[in-house]
């Protein structure tokens, strides 16, 4: 007795929600497209025109977007990236970042009931959006890019000077990687290395878990175009909201805090040191004499006993492989992502050779807010005191023993953050390759003893606003 129309619908719609219900989150998430194809049905039946893309550079407004989408996005077409769901540390904004798409996410409801083909200000350094804008607005905005294409030029024309503050406290800046073919674009963005490979986008690129030979070729890749700087590879990351088809994990209620990073590698130990041999095979030194520095850190760690497991596969196989044809300069160290590990630093500064902190999990997990959340992820901001503390106690156990400490979360390219960041003594920052420019300009504006004075600053505040508010009114 319903219409044709919403008979479709609810068949669809059915449809979708079964899938949406799949434990396999890729598959999952696929419910997006048959969705969209319920629609476009729909329009039909309706006598109703959905608008195709427009042919002129536009911004897209979308309810949500996945990091797989993200990445496919025309670049020479999408401007900006406005989305009503997600947060600004979840994967699809840290590939939009990554791709120079400027993006404001989890921007609430009513971003949907903008018009199409209207004009919107779309602001992704602040997150702020202005939709249609007035004359006056739209000047002042066309200046302030005018003024950020000035910056960012002069930042280019010396993007290949070491990076360190004014007072020349060297701090150094290398780039965030997810396809190793990248490293090349990255030396020639300025960057002084890898500062973390996301290796899991390497095992997403291929349809099952790719082989020793074809890994260690991908490492070998990075490390022949670093020639000679520095990569801090990651061992696999999947879980969370990075599923991997092939590797299906069972349904959880809370992915972030399931089988994710290490806890799931380890329940694979061979594919693990599979990753790791490869790694080994690719850091040997090249034909040319020149070092291939290597440095290979585990995800996820939240105390020193996972670390263990991993680090006796590691020495086993140092001994296993001959040392001329293996990494000869290399190091094994982990991520400080749980709070767990920042408030037992001292144990594992013991053990690994270094630190780096993601501030992108260690916020989510220190704030106890889910770093795609659609309302609350506004709110899970890395200049929070207490994640400022724990990356304190982290530093100063590292430094305790001889370590070097890196910040690898989004971060590392807050201009309000970094000199905190170097106030509070971190000797690497790992930024998304398009800002390393940019980092190392800001790095120039201030000394070392003005980014203390920032760290003390920021750390006596009891709320993020507050240390935003401290940190701008100076
Ligand atoms: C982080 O958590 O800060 C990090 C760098 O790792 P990922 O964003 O890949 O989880
Ligand atoms: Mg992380």
């Amino acid at each position: 007795g319903r219409s044709a129309e919403a008979g479709w619908w609810e068949a669809i719609d059915t449809a979708a929600h079964a899938q949406e219900m799949l434990a396999d989150r890729l598959l999952a998430e696929r419910a997006a497209d048959l969705r969209d194809v319920g629609r476009r049905v729909l329009s039909v039946l309706c006598h109703i025109e959905l608008p195709e893309p427009p042919a002129h550079p536009y911004i897209l407004v979308t309810e949500d977007i996945g990091p797989s989408d993200v990445a496919r996005l025309d670049t020479a077409k999408v401007k900006g990236l406005l989305t009503e769901r997600g947060g600004a540390t979840a994967h699809s904004a840290i590939l939009a970042r990554a791709l120079g798409i400027p993006a404001v996410v989890g921007a609430g409801r009513a971003v949907m009931a903008l018009d199409n083909e209207s004009t919107l200000i779309l602001d992704g350094e602040r997150g702020r959006i202005i939709p249609s804008p007035s004359e006056e607005r739209l000047t002042r905005a066309r200046q302030t890019l005018r003024a950020l294409e000035e910056r960012e030029a002069n930042a280019w024309s010396r993007r290949f000077e070491r990076a360190a503050t004014r007072d020349g406290h060297p701090v150094e800046v290398a780039a965030n990687l997810g396809n190793t073919l990248h490293a090349a674009d990255a030396v020639e963005r300025g960057a002084e290395g890898v500062g973390l490979l996301r290796t899991e986008f390497l095992f997403m690129a291929h349809s099952s878990a790719p082989n020793l030979a074809t890994q260690t070729n991908e490492y070998r890749q990075a490390l022949e175009a670093l020639a000679g700087r520095p990569l801090v590879a990651r061992t696999l990351d999947v879980g969370g909201d990075k599923p991997l088809p092939y590797w299906p994990v069972p349904q959880e209620d809370n992915p972030f805090l399931g089988l994710r990073g290490i806890r799931l590698a380890l329940t694979e130990p061979g594919v693990l040191e599979t990753q790791l041999r490869a790694l080994l095979l690719a850091g040997a030194p090249r034909e040319d004499g020149l070092a291939c520095p290597l440095r290979i850190m585990l995800p996820m760690v939240k105390d020193v006993a996972e670390f263990r497991t991993v680090k006796a596969i590691f020495d086993r196989l140092m001994v296993e492989i001959p040392a001329d044809e293996r990494a000869t300069d290399v190091q094994l160290g982990v991520m400080i992502e749980i709070p767990s590990s920042a408030l037992l630093a001292p144990s594992l500064a013991a053990e690994v050779d270094f630190f780096s902190i993601g501030t992108n999990d260690l916020t989510q997990y220190t704030l106890a807010i889910d770093r795609g959340h659609p309302v609350l992820s506004a709110q899970a901001d890395g200049l929070h005191p207490a994640v400022l503390r724990l990356i304190q106690m982290t530093v100063e156990a590292a430094h305790a023993q001889g370590k070097w400490v890196g910040v690898c979360g989004e971060l590392a390219s807050d201009a309000v953050a970094i000199p905190v960041l170097v106030g509070l003594g971190v000797d690497e920052l790992s930024v998304s390759a398009r800002q390393v420019p940019l980092v190392k300009a800001r790095l120039r504006e201030f000394d070392l003893n003005d980014a203390r004075e920032s760290a003390r600053r920021a750390l006596a505040q009891s709320t993020s606003d507050a240390v935003r508010d401290a940190l701008e009114a100076n």
